[in-house]
């Protein structure tokens, strides 16, 4: 028989094509299973397929040349604001806030973790309007305030720990955390609410300190407070004391951490300063999880993005594998997502390469100081669940002069009708 051989042969090119596409040339990166090394990447049916020292470029159907690249885990943002839809203008959740997908894959990111923008009263509001309509994985705290960010004013009561319990269970598929923000008042209520409804739920708690007051100091929110595993975000805020008068580190940092407890960045539009940054990496207490804080107002301001925020604590002396790790495998873990923030295979491929630029860069803080570096991240190319999201450079696309003259034209649809 002639014919099995022929259908035989026909597909055999595209047996031997069993990925989807091919990252070929790059530096991988990928903290939890330790490799910082020259590594090829596959991608098949939207997961991590193979990694390799070289992996064939036959058996992909795309190749996509990232020589001189690095390669990493998409980022897991772990503080951002998502509740755009709400109508409410100057409002967190509202105008301040940003659409997920248009700012994420720009800038590596494929997890945003919403921190606390919702409340109990209007969280499956949010996963109805913004959640469920992105492309970009997102996650959620609740905010232990009823209305969540709307304003300052109603994150100062209407706490509820029973309903964000009960909520985070129900929600369970993206409900990661509590949130206890912006608190005015002398008293820790916010906070040990947030606590009760973490305890409840199973999940952790993250605090924006808000106000810093004599009758609750910052010590002991992070010493005596907070559970392990629950988080500090901006944690290089001006209030927060790090140094003492001889420029050295306070010890109860490290007996928080040994305690459990995670310093989160949340740089935003008002919560990092060099002089609290700089002293806490040279002195090798780096933060937990890079995050940005993102807004309307800080992206606009000296935060900007993931990338830059990244690229201050790698001028300040972060190693870029560490800065990795915050900004993937550290916060997937923070929030209990362990099957995020890694490329292992079998993992969903959310993946960010990245051009690691040599020059002169200068770097802005929250209160406007500069920081002068050689080096700084720029996203080139995002992949979510294996399909390209972000692509800088336009690497693996054909040359247009290769392409049929009738390219870009739907055959059948539309009609080229030249001029006479
Ligand atoms: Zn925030």
């Amino acid at each position: 028989m002639k014919l099995p051989t022929a259908v035989f042969l026909l597909l055999l090119p595209l047996c031997a094509q069993q990925h989807d596409l091919l990252l070929k040339g790059g530096h991988l990166i990928d903290p939890r299973n330790n490799i910082d090394a020259r590594m090829d990447l596959a991608v098949a049916q939207g997961k991590v397929a193979a990694i390799a020292a070289s992996i064939p470029a036959s058996q992909a159907r795309r190749v996509i040349d990232i020589s001189g690249l690095y390669v990493t885990p998409g980022l897991v943002d772990l503080h951002t604001h998502l509740y755009h839809s709400t109508g409410m203008k100057e409002a967190w959740a509202g105008d301040n806030s940003i659409q997920p997908d248009a700012f994420s894959f720009r800038t590596g990111v494929t997890t945003m973790v919403d921190a606390g923008s919702s409340g109990w009263r209007n969280f499956e509001d949010f996963r109805f309007f913004v959640i469920a309509r992105a492309r970009t994985r997102v996650l959620a705290l609740i905010n232990i305030a009823g209305f969540g960010m709307m304003t300052d004013f109603v994150e100062q009561g209407d706490f509820d720990a029973k309903a964000v319990a009960g909520l985070a269970k129900k929600h369970k598929d993206v409900v990661v955390g509590v949130k206890s923000a912006h608190y005015q008042k002398p008293d820790w209520q916010s906070v040990d609410l947030a606590i009760a409804a973490g305890k409840d739920a199973g999940i952790p708690i993250m605090v924006d300190f808000g106000y810093f007051l004599p009758e609750r100091p910052y010590y002991q929110l992070v010493t005596q407070r907070l559970r392990s595993g629950d988080i500090s975000t901006h944690c290089f805020r001006g209030p927060v004391p790090w140094v003492d008068e001889q420029g050295k580190l306070y010890s109860y940092f490290q007996e928080a951490r040994k305690r459990g407890v995670r310093f989160d960045v949340g740089h935003g539009g008002g919560s990092f300063v060099f002089r609290n940054a700089v002293p806490a990496v040279t002195q090798g207490f780096y933060p937990d999880s890079i995050s940005t804080d993102l807004h309307t107002g800080s992206m606009n301001a000296g935060m900007i993005d993931m990338p830059t925020t990244m690229s201050k604590l790698l001028v300040m002396g972060m190693p870029l594998k560490e800065v990795i790790r915050a900004s993937t495998w550290t916060p997937a873990q923070s929030i209990q997502r362990p099957e995020l923030g890694h490329l292992s295979v079998g993992a969903t491929a959310d993946i960010a390469v990245w051009n690691l630029m040599q020059g002169s860069f200068g770097y802005a803080d929250a209160s406007g100081a500069r920081l002068e570096g050689k080096q700084r991240l720029l996203c080139e190319l995002t992949l979510r669940q294996g399909t390209v999201a972000w692509n800088w450079n336009a690497r693996g696309g054909d040359d247009y002069k290769k392409l049929p003259p009738d390219y870009g034209v739907r055959k059948g649809i539309d009609h080229v009708i030249r001029p006479r």
